[in-house]
């Protein structure tokens, strides 16, 4: 066995971020030599909100070797198939954000390209229709596709809705039994050794030292390690994410759930809607400067689905990221490490990626520079991708009601949005970067969606015959069509899975 340098790793805070990492730790650390302690205190609450997730939570949750059904039933988890968004592009307008692909590439040439050729020459439906997801979405079915399917159903991509305090709850139970220490507490002092700033304690209300060489700083936006002790700094990405404020409040619902996420664009942010089993998750976003916190509780309040069933919370942040995700001897994960707004579903994603990425780099013998400078890398271009496509959303917009939307349409953005911008009108053209996390799916979509709508079609999809690729996309939709007739409805498949109500 290798000679461990590293055999105390220290997570601090026990909210999804605490127990994702323990978790993914205690099943990767298995080598009977690391020891992970987690320190939270239950005086400290976790931010109590974060309720839609992203596909790539299904491979976390497979790697530890989690029961769907298990896991839905006991987070009150349902299905999620993409994101309805209301009124971004002008009020009164929608569009929907699916996951998995449009249609299928035809002659190498890619099927938005042939959509965006064929749009020219007749009215079209929406992308939507072409696909899978989109497609069982609106109709209020869902089915999980059977390994080695045949039809459109394989196409079918999802993620989940859940209560994130019951996944970090489930997620407790599986470290603790895969070997992880919880210590009750409140850490109330940090110490850094002089000579290389390394963290080596964490103390504790009541004098308690907890010691480590690897410390995973989750104390949510306060960064109580990566922050208060080393003094990483922060970059604030306000000018062009400018909601820096949410209230949140449960609600009660009739009816099965629907298997998406629906944001709806207000007049000075924007509303989720959330539906997990037992309650509707909603929340507000908003921009403090241009709205009160009593407003922003009246215009959630009213425009409620179902009857509240808790007092309303509200939260503020800053939207941005930390310098460094890894300094010195502190990986920060979650809130600690930086947040774009929930728009799309990525903090937990955000960490999810993080602890693969710790794995990927971890620093069993000693801390190579190089390591951490690829981690920080890494980890700066997934926030920066992540930031950038939900810039899109408020900058791609019609809407001049109120002087909110005005700020958003006339910013001006990142060089990296922008590029992607005037490649997508000219010619409906995406790059994507190996790692990048949206698909072309998805850039096409919002674009769509919002406005951004290409001149022209690129060269290489006029190669093909346009009647024979009509006919093949007409026989594509009534596929999607025909598999959506046979499906089941969301909430009969969670009640056949025994995971529903
Ligand atoms: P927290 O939940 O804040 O946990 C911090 C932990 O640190 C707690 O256990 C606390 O007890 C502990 N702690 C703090 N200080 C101390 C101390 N001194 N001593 C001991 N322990 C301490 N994400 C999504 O993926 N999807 C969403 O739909 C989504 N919606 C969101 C909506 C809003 C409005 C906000 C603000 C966030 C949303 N998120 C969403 C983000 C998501 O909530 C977080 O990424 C996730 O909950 C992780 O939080 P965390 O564990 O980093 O921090």
């Amino acid at each position: 066995m290798n000679e461990h340098t590293i055999r105390n790793v220290v997570i601090v805070g026990g909210g999804t971020a605490g127990w994702m990492a323990a978790a993914a730790l205690s099943r990767f650390l298995n080598n009977g030599v690391t020891r992970i302690t987690l320190v939270e205190s239950e005086e400290i609450a976790t931010v109590g909100v974060g309720e839609a997730t992203i596909p790539p939570l299904l491979t976390f949750n497979r790697m530890l070797g989690i029961d769907e059904n298990q896991f839905i039933r006991e987070t009150g988890g349902t299905y999620k198939l993409g994101i309805e968004f209301a009124g971004w592009g002008d009020i009164g307008e929608r569009y929907f954000h699916p996951f998995g692909a449009h249609g299928h590439d035809l002659g190498g040439v890619h099927f938005h390209q042939l959509y965006l050729r064929e749009r020219r020459r007749r009215v079209m439906q929406d992308i939507s229709a072409w696909s899978m997801s989109a497609v069982a979405a609106q109709a209020g079915k869902f089915a999980r596709p059977a390994e080695g399917a045949q039809s459109a159903v394989k196409e079918l991509m999802y993620a989940y809705h859940f209560d994130a305090g019951l996944y970090a709850r489930f997620l407790r139970r599986y470290a603790e039994d895969n070997g992880v220490q919880r210590i009750e507490g409140k850490v109330v002092d940090v110490t850094v050794r002089p000579d290389d700033g390394h963290v080596t304690a964490v103390t504790l209300e009541g004098g308690r030292s907890v010691e480590g060489e690897l410390f995973i700083d989750c104390s949510g936006f306060r960064g109580l390690l990566i922050e208060e002790a080393l003094a990483t700094g922060y970059e604030d990405w306000r000018h062009w994410l400018p909601c820096d404020r949410a209230v949140a409040v449960p609600s009660r619902y009739h009816g099965d759930p629907d298997p998406f996420t629906r944001a709806t664009a207000r007049g000075a942010g924007w509303q989720w809607r959330i539906p997990l089993q037992h309650r509707m998750g909603n929340g507000l976003v908003y921009c403090s400067e241009f709205m009160t916190a009593d407003a922003a509780e009246r215009e959630l309040l009213g425009n409620l689905e179902g009857e509240p069933i808790a007092d309303p919370r509200h939260l503020s942040f800053t939207t941005g990221r930390r310098k460094l995700a890894w300094n010195r001897n502190v990986v920060a994960l979650g809130l600690s490490s930086g947040f774009v707004e929930p728009l799309e579903s990525t903090s937990i994603h955000l960490i999810q990626s993080g602890i693969a990425r710790l794995v990927a780099l971890f620093p069993d013998r000693r801390f190579n520079p190089v390591e951490r400078d690829e981690y920080n890398r890494q980890m700066r271009d997934l926030y920066e991708d992540v930031r950038d496509f939900v810039i899109l959303h408020y900058k791609a917009t019609r809407r001049t009601d109120t002087p909110f939307w005005d700020r958003c349409r006339t910013m001006s953005v990142p060089d990296s949005l922008q590029r992607k911008i005037d490649l997508f009108r000219a010619k409906g053209r995406i790059f994507r970067d190996a790692a990048e996390l949206f698909a072309t799916t998805s850039w096409v979509s919002v674009c769509l969606g919002q406005h951004v709508v290409p001149e022209e079609h690129e060269p290489a999809a006029d190669a093909l015959d346009e009647d024979k690729v009509a006919a093949a996309m007409e026989q594509m939709r009534q596929g999607y069509l025909q598999v959506e007739a046979q499906l089941p409805g969301h909430g009969d498949f969670l009640r056949h899975t025994g995971a529903g109500p």
